[in-house]
Parts: C-alpha cells; structure tokens; sequence
C-alpha cells in the first residue's frame, strides 16, 4: 500500500553557512517517519551560493526517487524521498517564499519551517504523528525561546497587540512552523491576497487544529534576514490585514475630540453669557491644540494610506514571485543539466 507523502517547505535566503547542517538534520528527520517525502527548498533570491549548494548537494546526487530505509519502516515497503529546489527570480521577502513553496506540494501534508534551524527539524516526526492522530493542522508553540530582550519584547508586543486588534487572533507565541493536512495547504494556496500574514491565514482557514509545545534555539548561523523594518512591516500586514479596528478607534478617537470641543465650546460661551470672564486662550495653548490635532488628522490619514496601499496591491494583482529555475531530484530534465543552472549575483554589500 502507498505511504501517505509529506512535504517540508523550508525558505532560505542568503543561508550558506548554515545550509548543509540543515539538509543533514531535516533529511535525518524525515527519514525517522514511516512516510514517503519531498523537501522543497525556496530559494529567495540569494546571493551567496545557497541555491548553488542545494542544487549541487541536495537536487542531483540523487538517484532518482531513491530508497531510503526509515526507522520506523514495518511493512517492507522503503520510503521514497526527493528534494525540489525552487529558485525566484529575486527576493520577494519569506511570505512569498512560503507560497511558492506550498503550491508546489505534492504530498498529503506539508511542514513549513524557517532555514535559519529555530525551528528544530527534531519536531518533524512529533508532527507527522500529531497528523497521523487526526490534526489537519498541527502549530507548534515555543515554549521558550532564545532571542534578545529587545526582540523578545517587539514579539510580545506586536503578539498582544494583534490578539486585541485582530477578528481571528493568532495561538500566542506561534510563528509559521507548522504542519499542514493538504486541505489547508490548498485553502491558505488559494487566498488571493498579496500582502500575506501565514499565521493569520492559517488561523482563518480553520479545519481541526491542535498545538505541540518546543523549545525555540537560536540562530545555527549567519544574520536574521528579517530586520527590524522587515517586521515592522510584516506586523502591519498582519495588523491592516486582519483588522478593521484601527479604523474604528480613528472614528472613535474623532468623535471624542469633537464632543471635547464641542464641551469647551459650550463652556466659554456660558462664561461669557453671564460676563463671568472673556474667553482667553493663550498662545501656547493654541499652538498645542492646533500641532496635536494636525498631527492626529496626519496619523488618521496614515492608517487611512496602509489600507488605501493595499487595496491598490490588490488591484494590480501582480504575481507574488517570479519562479526562475525548477530543479527536482526526480526530474532528470531539469535538475541535472548545467545550462539550467543561473549563476548567482555575488554578495553585495550596503554602503
Ligand atoms: N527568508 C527568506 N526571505 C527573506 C528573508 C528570510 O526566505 O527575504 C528565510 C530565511 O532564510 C529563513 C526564514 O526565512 O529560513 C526566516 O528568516 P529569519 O530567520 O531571518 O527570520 P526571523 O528569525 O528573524 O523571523
Ligand atoms: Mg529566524
């Protein structure tokens, strides 16, 4: 009888030097498994041989689809593994990496997991038997992780803020490792938003999810690729796009200040009235008054601006990525001739 096919969805950009012991430790994973799998690689856009040394090392060594005897292997039957990569014509950022590497599944259920080893590939059998068990969608939760105080706090923050904010808030202290049945991989592939939040979207599509708790390591090596602007901007995707509450509290906060001034109003002219006093507003309170609400009306125009963007977005629908090369172990069209291969930018760096 078949064996039911995973696959592992891991991004990677710029991640030469952690790349080889994450191939070791995510392949070592998937064989523990009784189950047949494919790795896919995105990559995103690197310009410092990640996606030579996938092609090299991991696509076309391989025989194709080759036996590998698993651990857990009690029929007879032997696994089959391959590995695809996929190379974008550019970065477009890991969102959509993911969803390159998603709708390029084939199997009944798909791992997404970040390139940089926070999350440990150990977990991987621990999730295929959470699915296994029933879960069409498995979140694994840290437990603890190993950031920055700084950073620790921007994930606190931005997490609390979006539980507030958002219609279908997000498991606290999650991320985008998970499993996916291919009922979700096919409904989140589907949502034709461009600006995409994975948690949030995994979070929307339901389907009967459960959670698994590890402990989150650091980086194995190199620099996080997402710096701070990149998750500023990522929040407020997640924020703008799964909320409408920003627009509500603008409303709200409008409709307080003009009740305020209608009050104040109402108050000056009473004094007046009994020729209590003259109004008098001094020139500082004026000049607070009037910088105070330019700047409220500035940020009402701001929030107003990131929806108005990305309804824009929407409206041009570009494609997310561009698919430059596909190269997988079991193709032999594609993965093992040199013309296929695109040599890549080498590494520049700013300033
Ligand atoms: N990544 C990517 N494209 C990018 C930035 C990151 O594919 O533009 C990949 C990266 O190689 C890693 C994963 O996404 O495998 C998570 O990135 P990183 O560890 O830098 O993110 P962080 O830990 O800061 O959230
Ligand atoms: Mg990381």
């Amino acid at each position: 009888m078949a064996k039911p096919k995973l696959n592992v969805v891991i991004p990677v950009y710029n991640e030469i030097e952690i790349v080889d012991q994450l191939h070791t430790r995510v392949m070592a994973a998937c064989c523990e498994c009784d189950i047949d799998f494919r790795i896919i690689y995105v990559d995103d856009g690197s310009r410092d041989g990640t996606a030579d040394w996938i092609h090299q090392n991991a696509v076309s060594p391989f025989p194709m689809t080759p036996a590998v005897p698993t651990a857990g292997s009690n029929n007879g039957a032997q696994s089959q593994s391959n590995v695809t990569l996929i190379r974008l014509s550019k970065n477009f950022g890991q969102p959509a990496a993911i969803l390159a590497g998603i709708q390029a599944t084939d199997g009944d259920c798909t791992i997404v997991m970040d390139g940089d080893l926070q999350d440990p590939p150990e977990l991987i059998p621990e999730l295929v038997e959470a699915w296994q068990r029933g879960s069409q969608v498995v979140i694994a939760k840290r437990r603890s992780r190993q950031e920055s105080f700084l950073r620790g706090l921007a994930f606190k923050t931005f997490h609390k803020t979006f539980r507030y904010l958002s219609d279908s808030p997000i498991t606290p202290n999650t991320g985008t490792f998970c499993l996916l049945d291919r009922v979700a991989v096919d409904a989140i592939s589907e949502l034709p938003e461009s600006h995409r939040f994975f948690p949030g979207l995994r979070a929307w599509v339901g389907f009967t999810q459960s959670v698994i708790l590890y402990d989150r390591c650091e980086r194995a090596g190199g620099e996080p690729k997402q710096n701070f602007v990149r998750l500023l901007r990522y929040a407020l995707d997640a924020i703008f796009g799964f909320s409408f509450k920003p627009l509500r509290i603008l409303t709200g906060a409008g409709m307080l200040i003009c009740a305020l001034s209608f009050t104040l109003a109402c108050w000056f002219i009473f004094k007046r009235m009994i020729g209590w006093e003259t109004a008098s507003v001094g020139f500082t309170t004026l000049t607070c008054a009037v910088f105070g609400l330019g700047g409220f009306q500035l940020i009402g125009m701001g929030v107003l601006g990131e929806y108005i963007g990305r309804i824009y977005d929407e409206v041009k629908a570009r494609p997310q990525f561009i698919v430059a090369q596909k190269h997988a172990s079991d193709d032999p069209q594609t993965s093992r001739r040199p013309e296929n291969r695109i040599p890549e930018q080498p590494l520049r760096k700013a300033g």
